[in-house]
């Protein structure tokens, strides 16, 4: 596993895989909230969304991290 793979894996299991946007949804995705060191960078700097949370905030920002959106791949780990 890619240390950005690792880094977002951490930060959903850090998360508990809930959204942490609060809305009560399964976070499947990863949110950058830096671009400075991306995929270098501190598991602080991301945030774990689930998928219509992220759609959200990219609405009127949309960047370049949604490749990784993989995650139903780790949310599997705990059914
Ligand atoms: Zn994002
Ligand atoms: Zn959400």
């Amino acid at each position: 596993m890619d240390r950005a793979l690792a880094n977002a894996a951490l930060a959903l299991k850090r998360a508990n895989y809930l959204c942490q946007n609060n809305c009560g949804q399964r976070a499947t995705q990863v949110h950058h909230l830096t671009y400075v060191g991306v995929f270098d960078e501190a598991p602080s700097d991301l945030v774990a969304l689930c998928e219509r949370c992220h759609a959200d905030l990219h609405h009127k920002a949309p960047a370049n991290d949604n490749q990784l959106t993989m995650f139903p791949l780790f949310v599997k780990e705990k059914d």
